[in-house]
């Protein structure tokens, strides 16, 4: 049996690079970013009024000019039109170039306008004043995106804003989650009274979706011949395989046997945890990577968030910083396994981020998942816990 940061270190030495490809900017989304943007102009492309108002000279108002005629009205997406003298304005919209013989809007607000002639309310303005000028926040070429992160809302609209509708992101591993067990029948269907709902394979997938992956759903009894069968296609055809039960010491458990008699090499069975012990991780040598956790419903959640989705943000070039939070109350736990603790998390008035057990019935109680927001892991060398101490998160449950 190894440690967790062990089973950590050999899944994370099996890291893949699954290749780039280029999407439409419309489903770019929530994937990962393979190059830099850069803005094809300077943002702003032009001095850019920022308020609806006249534009003027500066220089004209610091002379001692309050009243000014409208020579003309600009809106956005004209050519600037010039103003003649220091007693002339322009009416200016918000998003128009601001000509270059003037050098600073009044906004209407500030303004009094009466047959044609804008008086300035106010007793002071700034040279510049409500001007947003060329180049001011990225120049042409600048990056305005890094690579290696998620696509998010932000990245879009700027991808947009520099014309990028091709975008050149991470492509993604081709993955299958099978469920095993005789007892289990398809979410549509009415369980006998011995019977359940596969519903790890769809709380994978759940999990999984949040990278855009899109994996597909198979399920095989506890048969090892039917096993056999459906995992050797599945080593064909996919990067990546997930197993949801059938690793423990049953007489049903023909998982890791079969694995291995088609050469997916073990790396480990069993990791000094709780839940989650009998996981079994192994890599085929065409290259496919076979994470095969134990079916307990939070077995296999727990087991997802701690190795298969770090070791997918790795493929992916993410980086996601470890987080902590500070255990609110004392626990007492005497295995020497690391336990993972589904906890909820709260931030208090001095922000720090409190962590509060939640009592739950085990490995089988995944009714409880849906309140806890992470799993708080509590290092195997260690019996009790003292409130205030503080320890790794993972956080679950993020919309
Ligand atoms: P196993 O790891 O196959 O011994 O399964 C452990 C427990 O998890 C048993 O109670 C199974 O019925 C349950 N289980 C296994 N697979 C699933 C699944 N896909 N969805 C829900 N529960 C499951
Ligand atoms: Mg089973």
């Amino acid at each position: 049996m190894i440690t967790v940061q062990d089973a950590e270190s050999i899944i994370q030495s099996q890291v893949r690079n699954y290749g780039t490809e280029y999407v439409s900017i419309h489903h770019a989304l929530g994937r990962v970013l393979a190059e830099d943007l850069y803005a094809d102009r300077d943002i702003p492309s032009f001095n850019r009024v920022a308020m609806d108002g006249i534009a003027i000279r500066f220089a004209a108002f610091q002379k001692g000019l309050r009243s000014f005629s409208i020579s003309a009205t600009q809106a956005a997406g004209q050519p600037p039109i010039d103003i003649l003298a220091d007693e002339e304005c322009i009416e200016i919209m918000t998003g128009a170039a601001l000509p270059s013989s003037a050098d600073s809007v009044v906004r209407y607000e500030d303004l009094e306008i009466l047959n044609g002639i804008a008086t300035v309310k106010v007793d002071q303005l700034k040279q510049a004043q409500n001007v947003h000028s060329q180049g001011k926040d990225r120049r042409a070429g600048d990056v305005v995106a890094t690579k290696d992160k998620i696509i998010t809302a932000a990245m879009i609209n700027i991808a947009a804003s520099v014309g990028a509708t091709k975008i050149l992101v991470k492509k993604l591993p081709r993955v299958v989650i099978l469920s095993t067990g005789d007892e289990l029948v398809e979410v549509d269907q009415q369980p006998s009274p011995y019977q359940i709902r596969r519903s790890n394979v769809y709380g994978i997938r759940a999990v999984l979706e949040q990278l855009q992956v899109q994996p597909t759903l198979l399920h095989i009894a506890d048969d090892e011949a039917q096993i056999r069968t459906e995992l050797q296609e599945c080593l064909s055809n996919y990067d990546v395989i997930i197993l949801s039960g059938g690793v423990s010491m049953g007489k049903f458990d023909h998982v890791p046997a079969v694995l291995e008699a088609l050469q997916v090499k073990k790396q480990f069975h069993k990791v000094q945890q709780r839940p989650g012990k009998p996981f079994w991780f192994g890599v085929h040598d065409n290259g496919v990577v076979v994470f095969a956790f134990p079916g307990n419903p939070v077995s296999t959640f727990m087991c997802m968030h701690r190795y298969c989705l770090p070791w997918l943000h790795a493929c992916l070039g993410l980086k996601e910083a470890e987080q902590y939070a500070v255990l609110n109350e004392a626990i007492t736990f005497n295995p020497s396994l690391t336990f993972f603790m589904q906890v909820e998390l709260r931030m208090n008035k001095h922000g720090t981020l409190l962590a509060t057990p939640i009592e739950g019935n085990g490995s089988g109680d995944f009714a409880n998942l849906l309140l806890a927001d992470a799993f708080m892991e509590l290092p195997a060398e260690q019996n009790t816990f003292n409130s205030g101490e503080v320890f790794r998160v993972l956080k679950i449950n993020k919309s």
